[in-house]
């Protein structure tokens, strides 16, 4: 994110602000996206010096010294320097270091939140390294790289408002390399997202490596021992990377594989040896990821009368009177069944307010785009909000879109089956050639990212951020400090009405 240019001149400051103490507060408080739920400035500033370091338990675990690496990290990019982790006594504050507390309990913070202070020394507290990660994150962004290396002095206390706050992106119509999907998540892991899900099959690939079936995968795909890499990269960043594989819709590249098992724009769902393939397909995939959540995608398709096979099966199956969509319906229980046997969850599409009504099972997920996701969590189902207006990012709605809408569609009744939200990026569906400057440029990814996971993560009280012209100085605050080097287009507009899309 902008690290290198800094570098040299960076490594030059630290060494003169080693010798320096600390200093009296010039400028206003940095600016921090997501914001948090409570913090407090201290009118001090703490420089960062030559001698700090990152100190945690000796019996520290593995998820609390990947919140330590994060931390590093973090340091590294705005000092050009590494910084020592080391094991030790973490009781006490020490003066300029950054000390870990892992077991830290607070019921408010929960599994995520963490409490934050930065005064003579850094003192990081949570129930466990996801929490002390967003710590780290939060500290990335206190720390400023001015004549000295400064951190802020403050009190923080934060937490997030929804446990599922969520990226998708779709390598399947266009291919992207496992070096880009790490960079998406190094960005979402900084802003405090936790899920990546990863659209891996469609009409125009089939991204995923099935050692079964080793003709399915186009060529560009991902081995297992690809995505395996990639799942580690997320982990210890503390993003579970949700697989979708479509079915039984968008299914051409299946086709071309499975003429047999394909027609109409649809896997011939009548066909017993269609559900001996997918139940393949999904056992590997239950091993490839750790993903409690498995993707079936879902929508977008129709039952094909016309085949003979599946007007058999519809015969056998469909529901009195067979409501269109009823052998769809009939497929996704039978996936969900296959993939509740390898220990995992579905998560399907919802489809125009249409067969998942009460009809697909209630132990699916329902990832609603078409319909309200307060809806379907007031028919029973756990659900995560991905409505079109306004998390699909090709939409052309503004910031002030964004910073109008709230994860719980703004209804006030308690919906404890709503786990959050997840933004969609689709880079021009399969219609145009990837380009990497183009997949920030066109949707306005940059913004957007950082207008979502702020509301995602849930505003502070009050909702001081609501405000357009607020966030447009703390968008262009960050485009600054983080993203110099990438397509960010922000002009201020949100402050005009009027002004065309997508500002
Ligand atoms: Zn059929």
């Amino acid at each position: 994110m902008g690290r290198v240019r800094f570098q040299l001149a960076i490594i030059a400051l630290f060494v003169v602000a080693s010798v320096v103490a600390a200093g009296e507060r010039g400028a206003d408080p940095p600016v921090l996206i997501p914001a948090p739920k409570t913090v407090t400035w201290i009118q001090r500033d703490l420089v960062l010096r030559g001698s700090a370091k990152i100190v945690l338990p000796e019996k520290a675990s593995p998820d609390v010294w990947a919140a330590a690496n994060g931390l590093a990290r973090a340091i590294q990019d705005a000092a050009g320097k590494k910084i020592a982790i080391v094991r030790g006594r973490v009781e006490k504050e020490r003066a300029g270091s950054f000390v870990l507390r892992p077991g830290f309990k607070d019921a408010e913070l929960g599994s995520e939140g963490y409490d934050l202070s930065v005064d003579r020394g850094v003192v990081l507290q949570a129930a466990d390294g996801r929490g002390l990660f967003y710590a780290a994150q939060t500290l990335r962004q206190l720390l400023h790289k001015g004549n000295r290396v400064t951190l802020a002095g403050c009190n923080i206390r934060d937490w997030p408002s929804w446990p599922y706050r969520g990226l998708q992106i779709d390598p399947a119509r266009n291919y992207m390399t496992p070096a880009f999907l790490k960079q998406q998540i190094d960005f979402i892991s900084a802003y405090k997202l936790n899920h990546l899900h990863l659209h891996l099959t469609d009409d125009q690939g089939w991204r995923l490596e099935i050692k079964a079936y080793p003709n399915l995968a186009s060529e560009n795909k991902y081995t297992q021992a690809e995505m395996k890499d990639l799942i580690a990269y997320a982990r210890e960043r503390f993003v579970t990377i949700v697989p979708e594989m479509d079915m039984p819709g968008h299914p051409k590249e299946f086709g071309r594989k499975f003429p047999d098992l394909y027609h109409n724009d649809c896997m011939c769902i009548g066909n017993e040896k269609t559900y001996q393939v997918v139940e393949q397909i999904w056992k590997e995939a239950a091993e490839v990821f750790d993903s409690p959540y498995m993707h079936v995608g879902g929508d977008e398709t129709n039952d094909v009368l016309e085949c003979s096979v599946c007007r058999a099966k519809w015969e056998e199956v469909g529901k009195e009177p067979n409501p269109p969509g009823s052998l769809v319906a009939y497929f996704l229980a039978r996936v969900n069944e296959i993939i509740k046997a390898q220990g995992k969850q579905a998560i399907a599409w919802t489809q125009d307010n249409r067969h998942w009504k009460g009809t697909l099972p209630k132990d699916m997920i329902m990832m609603a785009w078409t319909t309200p996701a307060v809806d379907c969590a007031r028919q029973g189902y756990q659900v995560i909000n991905a409505y079109v207006r306004p998390l699909y990012f090709d939409g052309g709605h503004g910031i002030p879109a964004f910073l109008k809408w709230r994860t719980n569609d703004g209804v006030s009744e308690p919906l404890p089956t709503l786990m959050g939200a997840e933004a969609q990026v689709w880079y021009g569906y399969g219609e145009k050639p990837f380009v990497e400057e183009e997949f920030y440029r066109d949707e306005g990814y940059f913004p957007r990212l950082l207008v979502f996971a702020d509301r995602v993560w849930g505003p502070p009280p009050g909702d001081p951020y609501a405000d357009p012209t607020v966030f447009d100085r703390r968008a262009l605050d960050h485009k600054a400090r983080f993203f110099s080097g990438y397509p960010f287009p922000y002009p201020p507009k949100s402050l005009d009405p009027n002004a065309p899309f997508p500002w």
